[in-house]
């Protein structure tokens, strides 16, 4: 059992089928994820005892660093081996006000949107919650000691790696509660977001099991072009997704659903599409992420230019619309948006049913 992926109720769980009581996990907790400690026996308040039946039974087990990138914008771009041979990437975006990590929820991704490098890689399998929360851990650890063990560093998650989160909630649901926990990460849930192509009934469920930002990749202001982009529309059409977004922000009326649309020239850049975009985007409260389209090898894709962008964003703006064109990060080192593509073993292309209960 790898504790680290346990939220702060699966290590009472556990500690209760030790025979332990639940102030054991109140201890435990805050040494492995704020204090970054992996090794029971360093514990020092939980006794020679219970460190030796932990080492038994238990283990804090991390992914393996294979290489570290760093970029001349400062971004760093990991890739972490898996126990099973798999890798995947997770990037930390440093910034003025904020250090954002961006991280992956799935080894590859199953669902073959057409602009993405992920998707090139087809499909492995889910992470597990301790998979999930280690690329959190190594992250925060490893810089935090660079920096002389000064303070916290990430201030910020977005499950914007590799994979679809909402077709993992039952290893997502519970890493994000770490991350949240006081005693683990102490993020609130306004700096941590879920992207999502989607997945419409799980954006409900997510609600459910944390109500954090919830950013959604939109592509397209019809169901036609976007069905082109992003499979998944076949599936859950744009009506249905904005209906889902609606009820996600109903009960909290300062919150605004992000809404991320890579710019493809040609494709979806038009002055038309960005006021069908506004139009659509009325009745929901949004904010719009533009995202220069980053290309990656054998793409059929190019990037809107500049003026291209500029124009379309200042119509959103026009219409009433908090709209940002998101700055390329990591380019050079092929950590930006939706040019993570890791290690997957077995790929199994498209073959992969999506399945949504
Ligand atoms: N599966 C989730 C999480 C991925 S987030 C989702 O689809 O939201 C990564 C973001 O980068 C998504 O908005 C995705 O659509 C976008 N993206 C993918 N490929 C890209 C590319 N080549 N250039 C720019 N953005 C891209």
């Amino acid at each position: 059992m790898n504790l680290l992926g346990l939220d702060r109720a699966g290590l009472v769980d556990f500690m209760r089928q030790m025979s332990e009581p639940a102030f054991r996990a109140q201890q435990i907790f805050p040494w492995m994820h704020q204090r970054g400690v992996t090794n029971f026996a360093a514990m020092t308040n939980i006794g020679k005892a219970l460190a030796e039946r932990l080492g038994e039974r238990a283990r804090v087990s991390l992914p393996e660093i294979v290489t570290e990138h760093l970029s001349m914008d400062g971004t760093r771009k990991w890739v972490l081996r898996l126990e099973d041979g798999n890798a995947i990437e997770t990037v930390f975006i440093p910034e003025v006000d904020r250090n954002t990590l961006c991280i992956s929820s799935q080894v590859g991704c199953a669902l073959d949107c057409a602009f993405c490098a992920t998707a090139q890689e087809g499909f492995n399998r889910n992470l597990t919650a301790a998979e999930i929360v280690g690329q959190v851990w190594l992250a925060e650890h490893t810089l935090r000691q660079r920096q002389d063990g000064a303070g916290r560093v990430i201030t910020n998650v977005v499950f914007m790696g590799m994979g679809e989160p909402l077709l993992n909630l039952k290893e997502v649901g519970p890493a994000i509660r770490i991350i949240l926990d006081d005693l683990g990460y102490g993020l609130s849930r306004r700096r941590v977001t879920v992207s999502t192509a989607g997945v419409v009934p799980h954006i409900d469920r997510l609600h459910e099991e944390a109500p954090v930002s919830l950013a959604v990749s939109l592509h397209a202001p019809d169901d036609a072009l976007r069905t082109t982009l992003v499979p998944l529309n076949k599936k859950y059409p744009i009506a249905e997704l904005l209906e889902a977004c609606r009820r996600y922000v109903a009960r909290d009326p300062r919150r605004r659903i992000t809404f991320e649309y890579a710019m493809l020239a040609g494709v979806n850049d038009s002055p038309d599409q960005a006021r069908a975009l506004a139009r659509l985007l009325r009745t929901v409260p949004a904010k719009i992420n533009l995202i220069p389209f980053n290309p990656f090898p054998g793409t059929r894709f190019e990037r809107s230019t500049d003026s291209v962008i500029d124009a379309f964003r200042d119509i959103l703006l026009a219409s009433g619309i908090v709209t940002m064109t998101r700055r390329t990060r990591g380019d050079s080192i092929r950590a930006a948006c939706g040019q993570l593509a890791g290690v997957v073993k077995e790929r199994t292309r498209r073959v992969v049913p999506i399945h949504v209960s």
